[in-house]
């Protein structure tokens, strides 16, 4: 059972654990989560008001910029708003975001200006007739913070901007700068090395360290904090001075401050992305720490025309570089048996991406970790990518916790998940077993059913063989039959000559399996035949199979949610997915075969016994023509074969869809 949050409640949940979050961010400069954890949320936020516009509330924190000022400081209200930006975190976004300018501004070109994006504070310098006379923080973006006794201590913000031939213009009247704060990263090692070594506590991060010193009430403590200037923004009183971006970046080096140099104008939103990209890789060897890249419109006149949509200017956003850490809810709880029995709780989630890749099921490891870690069905969970390959949950976010959260009770999920199975939790472990089985037992049945007719179907490859291969230690696993040699079948004594060129040539064949036969042969619970060939029609590819969500799986006739947990736990688990990268890494490549013959969308049940073959056959040479073989009577079900009497239920079923029932004869000339 899967949960849904009531939009209503969730928004003004979110709203509440935001506000916390940027209240520590902004006013106490000591976040207590990650940035992706924060941006996620807001996500999700932005997300529920997009689609239920009438639950925006004024104090959002969709509508807010920063947080409520600190005392201390004189309050100054700015020229014009310090805005926000609007997070894209792929190509898709920015040419989403390129669209909706085109639709304000039909036919009209864009050049684009892209920067990286410093992860500071933003600060306004004013400069009048060239001489520093302000300092103002962001604060809510309307008003700030007077820090200029502060900022006058920062080495390379100059009292007085250079008088440079063709910028002296700037030098006369108001002049205001904006750019960002940073301390940079061999400052912040220098200055944490000197804390430890006089045993006190390391900063956090160079963000939060500049933000805080730069709100110090005493100058002579931030002097002795070395922080750094970069402007992003040069305006003046009349804006027609300065037309482009650009223009404004040329300026800002001509007048003495330091920039990035890196930015640049692009025609094309390919070069924007490969700009993005190219940055993507080189930006830990940034001198700062950044978060992403802005990208705006380079034309200042077409800037200000596409105006202010929130606290957001329409004519820029900011280009997010993969976060480390994400939020997600966890839809379902369920269990996966590996290789040796061990019963692992693997949790489902609404999609996510975490460092790059989208992530929808994490190993819980055990019982001890779920109860540690408190996490229940319902829950907002903090997921990161151990080692960068592996999702796990962090953590629960607690304030996020729906009432309807459900505990995950072990014992009653295993006997809904695998009725036939018993468990047993050895004495001093954390992991339940499936009871009596060992490693190599569950593999022989494994191997036993993947070779059998059915499923592979591979010539020789029955019980006693496979017994002697897993004893002799050959086969690890399933994929290991494909790496084994006649040199070390003719070791073992059940094997001649002849019979291990048979066994090895009947391997070989198999190298193509097709698609449904080898997802059966998987042998995923409840993944029965007639499943498997409806996972591969739909999925074409183990692969996307690997990668469908819960609801995709349920939107398939005759997948129900066991079916569909037994399947994500089957690929949630990480020796699996570990099985399937051996399959393709010695060469098998399952091949979907699209088969559409007389009895396309013709579903068939049997009922009873036939005399002529067996409900296997039967099955197999309906599905080969196209047919779908059910195993009970449903709305869609074409034909009833009656192999001798049909029971009471089964034909009340079949009079109340009007399903036609049919004996054997009529079925095997339906065959033909
Ligand atoms: P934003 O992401 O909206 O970006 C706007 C800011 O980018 C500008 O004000 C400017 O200061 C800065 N900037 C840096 N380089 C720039 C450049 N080259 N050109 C133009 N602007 C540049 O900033 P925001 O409104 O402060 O957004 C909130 C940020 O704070 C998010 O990254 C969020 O994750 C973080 N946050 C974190 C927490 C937490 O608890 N971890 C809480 C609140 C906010």
């Amino acid at each position: 059972m899967t949960m849904q949050l009531q939009p209503e409640q969730r928004a003004q949940e979110l709203r509440q654990v935001l506000d916390r979050y940027s209240y520590e961010y902004h006013v106490l400069d000591q976040p207590s989560v990650d940035d992706g954890v924060y941006d996620s949320l807001f996500g999700e936020l932005k997300k529920i008001e997009a689609a239920h516009p009438e639950l925006v509330t004024p104090d959002s924190p969709t509508q807010r910029v920063g947080n409520e000022l600190l005392g201390g400081f004189k309050k100054i209200e700015h020229s014009s708003r310090m805005l926000s930006l609007n997070d894209v975190f792929d190509k898709g976004e920015v040419e989403a975001w390129v669209v909706r300018m085109d639709k304000l501004l039909p036919g009209r070109t864009h050049e684009y200006f892209a920067d990286i994006k410093m992860d500071g504070l933003a600060c306004a310098l004013i400069y009048q007739d060239g001489v520093l006379v302000r300092a103002i923080t962001r604060g809510d973006s309307f008003i700030g913070e007077d820090v200029t006794a502060n900022v006058r201590t920062i080495k390379n913000v100059p009292l007085r901007l250079r008088d440079e031939p063709s910028f002296e213009q700037f030098l006369v009247g108001r002049t205001e700068i904006r750019g960002e704060i940073v301390m940079l990263k061999k400052d912040f090692i220098k200055l944490n090395e000197k804390r430890i070594a006089a045993n006190e506590p390391p900063f956090a991060n160079p963000r939060n360290l500049a933000a805080g010193t730069i709100r110090q009430l005493d100058p002579k403590l931030v002097a002795a904090r070395p922080l750094h200037f970069r402007a992003y923004d040069l305006q003046r009183d009349d804006p027609r001075e300065v037309p482009t971006n650009m223009f404004a970046y040329q300026a800002i080096t001509a007048l003495g401050l330091n920039r990035n140099m890196q930015a640049s104008v692009f025609i094309n939103v390919s070069d924007v992305m490969a700009f993005v990209n190219s940055w993507d890789k080189k930006r830990n060897d940034l001198p700062f720490n950044t978060d992403g890249l802005v990208i705006k419109v380079n034309d200042r006149a077409q800037f200000a025309e596409l105006g202010v949509v929130g606290k957001q200017p329409r004519a820029a956003v900011a280009y997010k570089y993969a976060a480390e850490q994400a939020t997600t809810v966890v839809k379902d709880i369920v269990i996966s048996i590996g290789r040796t029995g061990a019963a692992t709780p693997v949790a489902v989630f609404d999609p996510v991406v975490v460092a790059g890749t989208t992530v929808q099921h994490a190993s819980l490891h055990n019982a001890d970790e779920i109860a540690r870690k408190d996490i229940r069905v319902g829950d907002t969970v903090i997921i990161f990518k151990a080692g960068d390959i592996i999702p796990q949950v962090e953590s629960v976010v607690l304030e996020l916790r729906p009432k309807t959260a459900r505990s995950f009770n072990y014992e009653k999920v295993l006997a809904e998940q695998y009725p036939e199975l018993t468990f047993e939790r050895p004495e001093g472990e954390a992991v339940y077993r499936v009871k009596g089985a060992t490693g190599p037992l569950l593999l022989k049945k494994a191997l036993e059913h993947f070779a059998s007719k059915g499923a592979l179907d591979i010539d020789t490859l029955g019980e006693k063989n496979v017994v002697a291969l897993v004893d002799a230690g050959l086969v690890k696993d399933l994929a290991d039959i494909y790496l084994l040699t006649k040199e070390q079948l003719l070791e073992l004594d059940r094997f001649a000559e002849i019979s291990a060129s048979k066994l090895i040539a009947a391997i070989a064949d198999k190298k193509q399996p097709q698609l449904d036969k080898f997802i059966y042969g998987l042998g995923i619970r409840h993944v029965g035949a007639q499943t498997a060939v409806d996972l591969a029609r739909i999925f074409h590819s183990i692969h996307a199979l690997q990668k469908a969500t819960l609801e995709a799986l349920l939107a398939i006739d005759g997948v129900g949610s066991v079916v569909a947990e037994s399947i994500i736990a089957w690929f949630a688990d990480p020796d699996n997915e570990a099985l399937l990268d051996k399959f393709q890494e010695v060469g098998v490549a399952p091949r979907y075969v699209h088969v559409s013959g007389k009895l396309t969308g013709v579903n068939i049940v049997i009922t009873g016994s036939l005399e002529t073959m067996s409900r296997d056959e039967a099955a197999n040479k309906i599905r080969v023509l196209g047919g779908t073989f059910q195993t009970s009577v449903a709305k869609d079900t074409t034909y009833l074969v009656s192999g001798g009497k049909v029971g009471a239920s089964k034909l009340k079923k079949a009079q109340e869809y009007g399903t036609k029932i049919i004996d054997e004869q009529e079925l095997n000339s339906l065959l033909q």
